[in-house]
């Protein structure tokens, strides 16, 4: 039987209604951009497998790494103890993230991440006797898919099962580009009725994930982020997906000219190897959990906190991206994206066409309603898979994320592929 029959009886898949979805593609290698399934085919993964992988897949330097950290630890209880590879990570995070950030506290993906840096806010004020608890979250947001993530995040069809469970949280708007005043009239509005009581402002900064590749200038972010903190609002960066260059910069808070209190990291953080998150913050917030009294202690950890193997994978990837070559090669991507979109003005189909640094999106114009079921995604997936070209499409946006060592020629074939759409894709 195949991999992909025997998965059929026994696995159940993330974000997939097995009813209505083909059967999986049961892959058995990878090498570089390209992933191999077990029929001998060949699929270019623009799309970084769900925007973790950097350097490529199966990097023989990741994976020696790896390998000499298994050999020598794979795990300790992180709680009265350490290790090297904790530490190296955690100084050398704090070497490229924004200056005011002094603390990595690890768990063990992007949504235990922002799980984290929420608790950490409301516990702040509450250490400090203040009755702080509300957080406020942009439209459209994403910040994972446990309870406290789901809350922040946007309410719709993948959190209406959950929503008399999921906490009151103050949504304003994204402020794209033209609608800037509105957010900040709004931020302003809300803290104006009940800036007291408000302990946290979570954002994805510049670019908008899940929610449809949505970007906004660094200017606007600098203003909301100044105005929570003449506020006492603490102000929370979900660099999840933008972090380790993604956005051009090592974190898109790079373009910042002020600094988030918090900031949560995971997706790229091992390069794409390993289940990893980190939640970083100032010594500010650090010191109000410090205490004779133990009831102000962050009662938070996982199993597999600082898990030194995965910590090693982060070290790995971390010498790989702040190599000169990797550096060159975003700002490549970066450059022909912007070449893409300077040529592509008038296409008939995409529209909205933007970037950010190695990210790339586009909306394709259609006559249907747009949401992430949109069956245009759907089919729009399959035009590419059938080209050997793995995009997946967020209702009808279609975006690129590919990783960093993708060739120009490699660039160059999604591309046609998606500038084909006009003579080839039936939009009907
Ligand atoms: C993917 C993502 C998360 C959740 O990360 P998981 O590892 O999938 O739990 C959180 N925030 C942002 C911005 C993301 O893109």
């Amino acid at each position: 039987m195949s991999l992909s029959k025997r998965d059929q009886q026994v696995i159940w898949h993330p974000y997939t209604q097995a009813q209505l979805n083909t059967a999986p593609i049961a892959i058995v290698r990878g090498e570089g951009i390209y992933l191999f399934d077990e029929a001998g085919n060949k699929y270019l993964d623009a799309i970084s497998s769900w925007w973790v992988n950097l350097h490529g897949h199966a990097h023989p330097y990741m994976a020696k790494k790896i390998e000499e950290q298994l050999l020598n630890l794979e795990h300790v209880i992180f709680a009265g103890f350490t290790h090297q590879p904790a530490i190296e990570l955690a100084e050398r995070l704090l070497s490229i993230l924004p200056a005011n950030q002094s603390r990595v506290f690890y768990s063990d993906n992007g949504s235990t991440a922002t799980e984290v840096a929420i608790k950490m806010a409301v516990q702040y004020w509450h250490n400090k006797r203040f009755v702080k608890n509300k957080v406020i979250a942009f439209e459209h947001a994403y910040h994972g898919d446990t309870f406290g993530a789901m809350s922040v995040s946007a309410r719709g069809s993948f959190t209406d099962a959950f929503s008399d469970l999921l906490f009151d949280v103050i949504h304003i708007p994204l402020p794209l580009k033209g609608k800037e005043a509105i957010t900040v009239q709004q931020l302003q509005k809300h803290i104006s009725e009940s800036g007291d009581t408000i302990a946290a402002f979570i954002f994805e900064p510049l670019v908008l994930g899940a929610g449809g590749m949505l970007m906004y200038e660094a200017d606007v972010l600098d203003q909301l982020i100044k105005i929570c903190s003449e506020n006492g609002i603490l102000t929370i960066a979900d660099e999840v997906m933008t972090g380790f260059g993604r956005t051009g910069k090592h974190f898109a808070c790079g373009y910042l000219s002020g600094q988030p209190d918090i900031i949560c990291l995971s997706k790229g953080i091992t390069g794409g190897t390993m289940a990893f998150g980190a939640t970083t913050c100032t010594n500010e917030i650090y010191s109000a959990f410090l205490s004779d009294d133990r009831s102000k202690t962050f009662f938070h950890g996982h199993s597999y906190t600082a898990n030194p193997v995965a910590c090693a994978a982060a070290l790995a990837s971390f010498d790989l991206l702040t190599k000169k070559e990797c550096q060159q090669n975003i700002g490549r991507i970066a450059a022909s994206h912007i070449d893409f979109i300077a040529r592509n003005q008038d296409h008939k189909m995409l529209k909205n066409l933007r970037s950010t640094g190695t990210i790339l999106a586009m909306d394709i114009e259609t006559n249907e309603q747009t949401s992430y079921f949109n069956s245009v995604g759907s089919r729009l997936y399959n035009f590419f898979l059938n080209q050997g070209i793995i995009l997946r499409p967020l209702g009808n946006t279609i975006y690129l994320m590919p990783p960093y060592c993708i060739e120009y020629d490699e660039l160059k074939r999604v591309y046609s592929a998606i500038e084909s759409l006009e003579s080839n894709f039936k939009n009907d």
